[in-house]
């Protein structure tokens, strides 16, 4: 039955250009959009760019531009590679919106008079000269530490020690070079731990998360939620809260209710207003959500909150994705692999990209790797040399030697015409679930289905003969190729719509039944054939990464980080005393009092998890550990620390800060393995 769907894709922070890492979610999302309309679903699509707060604001002053002339270069800048990349919103607007400030300013008032909010005052350095509280990165001094001069106000380059910018000796405003001073400010705060049952309700209501962010939600819902600041003091790049001068509204305040301010944008522009309030105040369809890992904590317990608070609709559904590593590692400058979709384009058809990111694009956390070895070869064996050939061998036989005239699909063809109906309905049910990945493959099982044919058929051998034999086969061919062009068609919308009219058919495939209908058949005819797409070569991405790198900023001065010496050497018997496992993260979150920790619940394969405290907070989001395989030192006696029992240490290499990387296993590997 036909339903309606509010799809959004999580919003792009005005501050800089989309590169691929985004891409994995935009290209998600739009595919997704594109199958649920394939398959006679109402779909509405939108998006905005997140254009408040204090980066944006200091960037832009650094640039010499308002806010608002800096985001809307981004904003060009953004719709124009979305466009290139085929990613189509209904509304692509912009959290610094009229729409957006009235839709915030009705929720502050709901919160507001239900006694939703709280008062406290927070001491923060303030600059007296440039009149601002001053951020972390705004302060620099003593390290409090190990006494290194001139460090930021959140950790230390030398000792790794992180810290309050009111902690550091001597510490001075880096916009005037003064002494701030403390200074006591009143700020407004959305009491989390009222919503506490309604969160736990609303989370464990089936199908609204993938259960292991359930999971992951959950143990954040055992302990209290804290206090959420939702004020900030000028300046800054935002909406002023009504009733308090000088004071503004936190971005994360107004930056989701840029989806509704944006659903409103295309309501109007579509001429149905009302469609606004009938998605988020009554109930019309489902509103579903499309984030990365990064944003689980906002989007699962902050946003529904919100929303519940001000009576309006909650989401029916978050569905989350992992992040996107190149060779197996996260994206870096260094290395030229933190690729702008814009550098992407200037090289290669982003059709290559959008066929490997859903190829690689299932329904879980995993991170999505994109290994470059891989992607060339997928591309040439899966794109180009099955689903491409499929269709170019057949047309060109068809056109030059049988005057591109269709034939019959004869009686023993039924089992063939099944097996690729039985597919369609396959990668249907596989794009519903977001297991984008499936439905490629289902669509590529009809085109080797087809080549198969093709080969053991011979028609180049039966057409002096039996030139109708062979007209029938390549017409079989071609109506599987259709069937996985259909299949394909929401990943690969550009393809589709360049290979409709080759087969005689018009303009591109609308919905998932026409790969079923197998009626390209006599008298009809295929139209003028066309290279359809080339193979590629692994040159070609070098080229991407060699252009990456040279718009990274120039490399600090090389720091000889001197590797440090080996240990004394042991024998094997020594070695073999420790017991390394691998354990799987079901678990993360900060632990209050303890800046540098994340208290991790690790499943070693035992009865219950371990409790693991881990001093990597500063290099990883809790968030982004979820799911991950780590190597874990298992037979380590357990330690007492202030926060709890220790129970093991999660092995990891880096000088500290934001460079400390876990040691990681592929997720085929089962948690308690022994690691020799
Ligand atoms: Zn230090």
């Amino acid at each position: 039955m036909p339903e309606s769907y509010l799809v959004t894709a999580g919003l792009p922070y005005a501050n800089g250009s989309i590169h691929i890492g985004h891409l994995v979610e935009y290209l998600m999302a739009d595919t997704y959009v594109r199958a649920l309309r394939m398959s006679g679903h109402e779909a509405v699509f939108v998006c905005a760019d997140d254009t408040h707060g204090t980066p944006i604001e200091i960037n832009a002053r650094k640039a010499g531009k308002t806010p608002q002339e800096f985001v809307a270069l981004y904003a060009e800048e953004h719709i124009r590679d979305f466009h290139r990349f085929s990613i189509e919103f209904d509304s692509f607007s912009s959290t610094n919106s009229e729409e957006n400030r009235r839709w915030v300013h009705e929720i502050y008032a709901r919160l507001r008079d239900g006694g939703h909010l709280i008062e406290r005052d927070l001491e923060q350095l303030y600059d007296t000269e440039a009149k601002r509280f001053l951020p972390d990165r705004f302060v620099k001094g003593t390290c409090p530490k190990c006494g290194t001069e001139d460090q930021y106000g959140d950790v230390c380059e030398s000792c790794k020690t992180t810290y309050e910018p009111k902690d550091l000796i001597n510490p001075r405003s880096v916009l005037t070079d003064s002494t701030p001073v403390l200074k006591t400010s009143t700020h407004l705060f959305v009491p989390l731990k009222t919503y506490q049952d309604f969160l736990r309700d609303w989370t464990h209501t089936e199908s609204r998360l993938q259960p292991e962010v359930r999971k992951f939600v959950e143990a954040w819902l055992q302990e209290d939620l804290k206090d959420w600041c939702i004020s900030r003091d000028a300046p800054y790049f935002g909406f002023e809260i009504p009733d308090r001068p000088g004071k503004f509204f936190y971005v994360w305040l107004d930056a989701p209710v840029g989806y509704i301010a944006s659903t409103e944008q295309w309501a109007k522009t579509a001429g149905t207003p009302k469609a606004v309030d009938q998605f988020w105040r009554e109930g019309r369809g489902k509103i579903i959500h499309i984030i990365g890992k990064d944003i689980i904590y906002f989007h699962t317990l902050f946003w529904p909150a919100t929303l519940h608070a001000a009576g309006l609709r909650v989401p029916d559904r978050i569905q989350v994705h992992g992040m996107l590593t190149v060779d197996g590692v996260k994206m870096s400058k260094t290395r030229g692999t933190f690729i702008n979709a814009s550098t992407y384009l200037e090289h290669l058809d982003p059709m290559y990209l959008r066929f490997f990111l859903t190829s690689k694009t299932g329904a879980s956390l995993t991170d999505i790797d994109l290994g470059v070895d891989e992607f060339v070869h997928r591309v040439n064996a899966e794109l180009v040399n099955n689903l491409a050939n499929l269709l170019s061998r057949s047309l060109s036989f068809l056109n030059t030697k049988l005057d591109g005239i269709y034939g019959h699909l004869e009686a023993d063809t039924e089992p063939y015409i099944l097996q690729a109906k039985e597919a369609l309905r396959l990668g249907e049910a596989q794009y519903a679930g977001f297991d984008l990945s499936g439905a490629v493959r289902s669509a590529l099982d009809i085109a080797t289905l087809g080549n198969k044919l093709f080969q053991d058929g011979a028609p180049w051998k039966v057409l002096k003969e039996d030139p109708e034999k062979a007209r029938n086969l390549v017409t079989l061919c071609l109506n599987l190729a259709r069937a996985a062009v259909v299949m394909i068609a929401p990943a690969l919308p550009t393809l589709a719509e360049k290979v409709y009219p080759m087969l005689g058919l018009s303009l591109r495939p609308t919905r998932f039944e026409e790969g079923a209908a197998f009626d390209l058949v006599a008298p009809r005819r295929a139209g003028a054939h066309d290279r359809i797409i080339d193979r590629i070569t692994r040159k070609e991405f070098d080229q991407i990464v060699e252009a990456t790198k040279a718009l990274a900023p120039p490399a600090p001065e090389a720091s000889p980080s001197p590797v440090e010496p080996l240990a004394p050497e042991i024998d094997i018997e020594t070695f073999s005393k420790v017991d390394l496992r691998v354990g799987r993260v079901l678990s993360a979150s900060t632990v209050e009092g303890a800046t540098k920790l994340l208290r991790l619940e690790v499943d070693l394969g035992e009865d219950k998890p371990r409790q693991i405290f881990a001093g990597i907070r500063s290099a990883y989001p809790p968030e982004a550990l979820i799911g991950k395989n780590v190597l874990v030192a298992a037979n380590l006696k357990p330690r007492q620390m202030k926060f709890g029992l220790s129970e093991g240490m999660v092995l990891a290499a880096g000088p500290g800060g934001k460079d400390i990387w876990l040691a990681e296993f592929p997720e085929e590997v089962t948690p308690g393995n022994r690691v020799h």
